[in-house]
């Protein structure tokens, strides 16, 4: 700490970093929501995995549920990011609620994708992690059986009757390597099967995976600045650690004072798509206040993805 003291650190920032398209996306629908004054706003799921984006709607008087059971008549309910099953569409369709979907359009291109290959007479595997909302909701997508593949183990052990015609889907925000050895297993067991590849690992997973692997070849050691339950913050966290770098995932400037960083002279930062810019200058400007930091960006891809809003919400 008292060389930390003196000398200060390079801290260098992963370029892309925090929110994606999808993400700003959901937000956004949430605010126009509240905007437009509709009563009793909720949203089924947090919006997004992270909790302070999810503290500041709460505030601006949004209601954060698990299910729809917990919605009142006559509420509008927003379906979070991540997407859901077929039967929780149904349930409000039922009820009558004014639903504003705010669904990632790259999860949505899944389920389409699970469902065309159900459609074609196939069972559908789906690689992803049990209890994630994005993979219950893909789950309850497509029709018939989808059996859930969650690592290699899964894969080498699934078990299914010959000539059974098979395709996969996958999370849009898995492990890119991870994926790759479960589709090889897939393939090896099963030659006939069809799939993506990687290709359902959204655009921003992937980019941030790729920074995260840059900025462990020049940090001594990483943080990543995001929620405990946000997956692909976590898979940034392993991707770091699988470098050798020691690394950490913050949920915020207060998750700092029990890092030591002792010998770390360059230190690598980035953040998950569901982390709010304004939490990682909170958790650089905590480093500042304890070591003098000289800060540079990392070159890296300039995303410019944007998704369009539901319909329902107007313009653009
Ligand atoms: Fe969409 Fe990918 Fe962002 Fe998830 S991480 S909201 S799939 S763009």
């Amino acid at each position: 700490v008292a060389a930390e003291r003196e000398t200060g650190i390079d801290l260098v920032l992963a370029q892309p970093r925090g929110f994606c398209a999808g993400v700003v996306r959901a937000v956004d629908i949430v605010e126009r929501v509240l905007a437009r004054g509709d009563p009793a706003v909720h949203v089924r799921h947090a919006i997004v995995h992270n909790g302070r984006v999810v503290a500041d709607l709460e505030a601006k008087g949004a209601r954060f549920v698990e299910s729809l059971d917990a919605v009142p008549d006559g509420a509008t309910t927003i379906f979070s990011a991540h997407g859901v099953s077929r039967a929780v569409e149904a349930e409000a369709a039922r009820r009558g609620l004014a639903v504003v979907d705010a669904t990632c359009p790259l999860v949505a291109k899944v389920h389409a994708q699970g469902r065309r290959y159900a459609a074609q007479g196939r069972t559908v595997i789906l690689v992803g992690h049990a209890g994630h909302a994005e993979v219950e909701g893909t789950l309850g997508q497509i029709d018939g059986t989808v059996h859930l593949v969650g690592s290699v183990a899964d894969a080498e052990g699934l078990d299914l009757p010959a000539g059974t015609p098979l395709a996969y889907v996958t999370q849009t925000t898995l492990g890119v390597d991870d994926t790759r050895a479960i589709i090889a297993v897939l393939h090896r067991r099963f030659p006939d099967l069809v799939g993506p590849e990687t290709r359902d690992i959204c655009y921003a997973t992937q980019n941030r995976q790729a920074a995260v692997r840059a900025l462990a070849e020049v940090a001594d050691a990483i943080l990543v600045v995001g929620a405990r339950n946000s997956s692909n913050c976590n898979r940034l966290r392993e991707i770091a650690a699988e470098t050798g770098r020691p690394s950490h995932l913050v949920e915020g400037a207060e998750d700092l004072e029990r890092l030591t960083l002792d010998g770390v002279r360059t230190l690598g930062l980035t953040a998950g798509a569901s982390t709010p810019e304004v939490v990682i200058a909170e958790v650089i400007a905590a480093l500042q206040r304890r070591t003098p930091v000289r800060i540079s960006t990392l070159p890296g891809v300039i995303e410019s993805a944007s998704f369009p809003l539901p319909s329902s919400l107007g313009h653009s």
